[in-house]
C-alpha cells in the first residue's frame, strides 16, 4: 500500500505539468496507407479470398521503383526459413537446454498439406495497370511500371487467397486452446519505407513492423462465429453477440454467413479471432473507453488443468472440477476490473490510451499485441498488464521492432512491472524492477549475453535475444531513473509519448527527448548499454581520515562509466549522500529525497579512481554504500556496501 500511494503522489504532479510544446524534428516524414479489405472465409477449407484496395501516400523524399509486402503464413510450411531456423536453435544448447522456441520446434516440417499455411496474390494493380510481382516466400517483391514519385499517392488492388495454417506461433487456427481462428498477419501486408529504406524482413517468428493508416474490413464468415478484433465495429445491431447497443433488437440479414464491416483508424496493423464459442464481455472503464474479453470454456481443457493443480489448490475448490470452471470464468471477467483499476496509473504515468476500444482475446500462444487487441493464452495479471502496455511500447510508439526490440519488449515490460506494482501483485516487492535486475545478473553470468542494438531476427540464440529486448530495455528506463532521478525520467515517458505517438521513434529520438526533458547528455548511456554489453562495477578503494574528516576512494572496476550516489550512515543514524555526477552528462541530477546530499564535480570516464570527503570522522561511519536504491545495475553488488562498525 505504501509504494502504491508514493507512485501515485509521484507520478501526478508530472501528469499535470510535464507537457512542454517541442514539436518534432523537422527532418521526420512517414508513410501513409488505406486499407479496404473484403474478405470471404470458408470454415471448412479454413481457407479464404480476399480482395485488398490500398492507398498509399508515398511522403517520402524518394522516387519509388519498387514496392514490397509481407506473407507471413508463407512462413508455416515445411522447410521455410522459419522452420530451418527453428529446428537449428535446437541443436544450440543454452544454460543446458535446446534454444529453440519450444512453441515450434520441429513443429512446421511436420504440417501436412492441409496443415501448411500460406497466402498467394493472384493479381496486383498500380493505379488499374497490372503490376510484375515475384514471391521470395514471406515477401512479395513488386517491380513497379511507373515509378511513385515523392509526395503523391498511388492506389493498389489485389485479389489474394489464404490457407489458415495449424497454429504454430501467434497466427493459425485450432491451437491449443481450441481457438479456431487466431488471424493475426493474415493479409498481404505493405512492407514499411521509411528513412533507411524498405524493411523486407523474411518472417522468422519474430517482429514486426508496418506502415500507418486507416483500416476498413469487412469479413463474411459462418453466421455461428463470434470475432473479437482491432477496429469498431460497423454493424453491430446486425451483428449482436454482445456488440449490440444495450437493448437494441438485433436484426440479422438472412442466410448462413454474417458479414463484419470493421474500421481501425489510425493504426498499422489489423489483427481478428473467431471461434462459435466465444463468450463476450465488456466493461465501459472511463468516457470514451470500452475493454472487451473474448474466452471460451473448453470442458476437457479445463479439466486437464484441473487435474494439474496440487491437492491444496483442489483443496481451495472444495474438490470440485466445477468451482474451477467458475474461477476460470471469474478471472475474465475480474481481468476487466483489474484493468479498470490500473487504467488511471497507467494512463498518467505513460501518457492517455488513444482509442476508444480494447479487447483481450483469448487466442494466442503465451501473448501477442495488435492495435487495440491482444490474443492471450489465460487472464493471468502478469500477461494481460504486459500485452496491454504494448498499446503504449510498439502499438502508439511504433518503433521499427526488429531493430529496437528493447523499445518495445523492453519498456513493456518496465511498465509491467510498475502496473503490477501499482495492483500490489509484484513478487519481490523490494523495488518495481527487482525480478528484472535480477534476470540481467543472470544473463551476464552466463555469458551469452549480446548487444541489445542487434537486429532481432540475428541474435546467435533466443535466450540473448529475450534478456537484450524484455530484461535490458527494462532496466534501460528503470536505471535512466538512477541517471536523471525518478522524477524527471517519467516526465521524459510522458513526453515521449507526446511527441512520438503515431510514429515510428528510434533509439536516437528517445534519447532526443530524454536530452532535452533532463538538460543532460544522455547518448553515452545508448551507446554503452545497447550498443555494447559492456558492464557496470564500482566499488571501494580505500577509507581513512585526515585532519579529523574522513576521505573515501572510490574505484570504477567495470567498462561503462556511470554517475555514483554514496550513502554513508553514520552511528547516529544520520545519513549523507555524495553525489558525483558523470563528465560526459554536462548536467546533474536534481536531490530526489530529504537527505543532505553533496554534489561533486563531474567525475571524468577516463579516471579509474575518485576521492569523497565527509566532515565527519572514519569512526562515525556505520555503513558505506554506493547507490543503495540498487537502481544501479553493478553486476557485483556485493562490493558496492561496507559495514564499518
Ligand atoms: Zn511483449
Amino acid at each position: 500500500m505504501k509504494q502504491i500511494i508514493a507512485i501515485f503522489l509521484v507520478a501526478f504532479p508530472l501528469f499535470i505539468f510535464g507537457q512542454t510544446t517541442q514539436a518534432l524534428p523537422s527532418y521526420y516524414w512517414q508513410q501513409k496507407v488505406k486499407y479496404v479489405m473484403d474478405i470471404d472465409m470458408n470454415v471448412i477449407t479454413n481457407r479464404l479470398t480476399g480482395k485488398q484496395k490500398l492507398d498509399y501516400w508515398n511522403n517520402s523524399p524518394d522516387t519509388l521503383t519498387k514496392v514490397f509486402y509481407h506473407l507471413y503464413w508463407n512462413a508455416f510450411q515445411p522447410n521455410s526459413m522459419m522452420d530451418v531456423r527453428s529446428r537449428r536453435q535446437g541443436t544450440i544448447q543454452t544454460n543446458g537446454r535446446p534454444d529453440w522456441d519450444a512453441r515450434v520446434k520441429d513443429r512446421i516440417l511436420n504440417l501436412q498439406p492441409d496443415e501448411i499455411g500460406y497466402q498467394k496474390v493472384l493479381s496486383l494493380k498500380m493505379n488499374g495497370r497490372p503490376q510484375n510481382f515475384k514471391a521470395q516466400e514471406t515477401i512479395l517483391e513488386v517491380r513497379l511500371d511507373k515509378p511513385i514519385l515523392p509526395r503523391s499517392k498511388v492506389s493498389f488492388d489485389m485479389e489474394f487467397e489464404a490457407q489458415v495454417p495449424l497454429q504454430i506461433r501467434r497466427s493459425g487456427r485450432d491451437n491449443a486452446e481450441g481457438v479456431r481462428y487466431s488471424m493475426s498477419q493474415w493479409y498481404p501486408k505493405l512492407c514499411e519505407y521509411d528513412k533507411e529504406g524498405w524493411h523486407p524482413t523474411p518472417y522468422i517468428a519474430r517482429e514486426f513492423y508496418g506502415v500507418w493508416g486507416d483500416y476498413e474490413v469487412n469479413i463474411s464468415i459462418d453466421n455461428k462465429y463470434v470475432i473479437g478484433a482491432t477496429g469498431y465495429l460497423q454493424n453491430a445491431n446486425q451483428i449482436g453477440y454482445g456488440y449490440e447497443t444495450p437493448g437494441a433488437k438485433v436484426n440479422r440479414p438472412a442466410g448462413n454467413k454474417l458479414a463484419w464491416h470493421f474500421t481501425a483508424p489510425n493504426v498499422h496493423d489489423f489483427v481478428w479471432a473467431a471461434d462459435p464459442d466465444y463468450l463476450h464481455v465488456s466493461k465501459k472503464v472511463r468516457d470514451g473507453l470500452v475493454l472487451h474479453a473474448f474466452y471460451k470454456i473448453v470442458p476437457e481443457l479445463l479439466k486437464k488443468q484441473y487435474d494439474g493443480l496440487t491437492a491444496t489448490r483442489k483443496a481451495e475448490l472444495l474438490n470440485n472440477p466445477d468451482n474451477y470452471v467458475k474461477f476460470y470464468k471469474a478471472q475474465w471477467e475480474q481481468l476487466l476490473d483489474g484493468a479498470a483499476a490500473a487504467l488511471p496509473f497507467i494512463e498518467k504515468t505513460f501518457g492517455k490510451y488513444p482509442y476508444n476500444q480494447y479487447s483481450f482475446i483469448q487466442g494466442g500462444d503465451g501473448g501477442m499485441e495488435y492495435p487495440m487487441a491482444t490474443l492471450v493464452k489465460g487472464a493471468g495479471p502478469d500477461l494481460f498488464v504486459h500485452e496491454w502496455m504494448h498499446s503504449w511500447y510498439q502499438c502508439v510508439l511504433a518503433t521499427n521492432e526488429s531493430l529496437y526490440a528493447w523499445m518495445d519488449e523492453g519498456f513493456a515490460t518496465y511498465a509491467e512491472s510498475r502496473v503490477l506494482n501499482y495492483l500490489g501483485l509484484l513478487r519481490d516487492t523490494s523495488f518495481a524492477q527487482a525480478d528484472t535486475y535480477k534476470s540481467y545478473y543472470q544473463v551476464v553470468r552466463s555469458n551469452k549475453e549480446e548487444p541489445a542494438i542487434t537486429h532481432a531476427d540475428h541474435f546467435n540464440t533466443n535466450y540473448a535475444y529475450k534478456n537484450a529486448s524484455y530484461i535490458k530495455g527494462a532496466v534501460f528506463l528503470e536505471q535512466l531513473g538512477y541517471i536523471t532521478g525518478a522524477e524527471v525520467r517519467d516526465r521524459i515517458l510522458l513526453e515521449y509519448f507526446r511527441q512520438w505517438k503515431f510514429k515510428h521513434p528510434d533509439a536516437n529520438d528517445f534519447i532526443r527527448v530524454a536530452e532535452k526533458v533532463s538538460e543532460m547528455k544522455l547518448d553515452w548511456y545508448k551507446e554503452y548499454w545497447i550498443n555494447s554489453t559492456n558492464t557496470i562495477d564500482y566499488t571501494f578503494d580505500s577509507l581513512w581520515e585526515e585532519n579529523g574528516k574522513t576521505k573515501i576512494r572510490l574505484k570504477r572496476i567495470g567498462e561503462v562509466p556511470m554517475p555514483i550516489d554514496l550513502q554513508l550512515t553514520f552511528k547516529d543514524g544520520t545519513k549523507e549522500l555524495h553525489y558525483i555526477p558523470l563528465d560526459l552528462m554536462y548536467g546533474t541530477k536534481p536531490a530526489e529525497d530529504a537527505t543532505n546530499r553533496k554534489t561533486y564535480p563531474a567525475w571524468r570516464w577516463t579516471d579509474e579512481m575518485y576521492v569523497v570527503e565527509s566532515d565527519r570522522r572514519l569512526g562515525d561511519i556505520s555503513i558505506a554504500e554506493i547507490d543503495p536504491t540498487m537502481r544501479l545495475a553493478d553486476v557485483e553488488r556485493k562490493n558496492n556496501r561496507l559495514k564499518l562498525q
